[in-house]
């Protein structure tokens, strides 16, 4: 297992990804494996990089990687990831039609006995993965895009997004056709009684059709 990480870094720590201005998303992949831009390479497994076909009209942009994703080296496989998948067929979207990836490509935990829990990566942890994600949507060039929670969204509409104003609708940004915010599929995990969760399914569901109504139709459903 990879060191448990330090509780804080100094500022000289993080700096801007890099990545190579002429690859392909396998280039980038492959640079993206190397990035030592900020600490939290040092105690994750690996890098998570965004998967998919270079073909997809519709980004999902998560949070950052958790405990087994970090092992196996894939996006959203892990509970959170399981949830997706069951929202995603509920909207009649294929997974494998996808590009899914997330803001910051490191997990970042702190250790609790034996276990790695998830710690939220700050804001210079997310402004030095930015260019990451920036460079796989350059690439893909998709008609819709998804933040999935408060991490995503305001790495992408600004630090002003909140999910729960800014649901429901498109809006206008450089890196798609058509940018959605929804909830972060853990979060629906954490909804504590039955009948709360099923609403949260369901309002996630509606959102992800939203973003699946834009990504094939185009100009229709995006910002007017
Ligand atoms: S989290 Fe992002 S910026 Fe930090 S080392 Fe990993 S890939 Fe690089």
């Amino acid at each position: 297992m990879p060191a448990a990480p330090r509780r804080s870094s100094a500022s000289g720590e993080h700096r801007l990804a890099e990545p190579p201005g002429g690859a392909d998303l396998e280039g980038l992949r492959a640079a993206a494996a190397g990035c030592r831009a900020c600490p939290l390479w040092k105690s994750a497994t690996q890098t998570v990089f965004g998967e998919g076909p270079a073909a997809a009209r519709l980004v999902l942009l998560g949070e950052q990687p958790g405990d087994r994703e970090d092992r196996e080296g894939r996006p959203f496989i892990g509970p959170a990831g399981r949830l997706l998948d069951r929202a995603l067929a509920e909207a009649g979207i294929a997974r494998e039609d996808c590009w899914l990836t997330n803001a910051v490509k490191h997990f970042k935990w702190v250790p609790r006995g034996k276990l790695r829990l998830h710690q939220s990566p700050g804001a210079r942890d997310v402004a030095s993965c930015r260019p990451w994600w920036e460079a796989e949507l350059r690439r893909l060039q998709p008609r819709a895009l998804v933040c999935l929670g408060a991490t995503a969204a305001q790495a992408v509409l600004g630090r002003d997004a909140r999910v729960e104003r800014d649901r429901g609708r498109a809006h206008a940004t450089p890196h798609a056709a058509a940018t959605f915010v929804t909830a972060h599929p853990s979060a629906l995990l954490r909804v504590p009684d039955e009948a709360s969760r099923e609403a949260a399914f369901a309002r996630f569901v509606a959102d992800l059709r939203r973003a699946a109504d834009a990504a094939r139709d185009g100009p229709q459903g995006a910002p007017g």
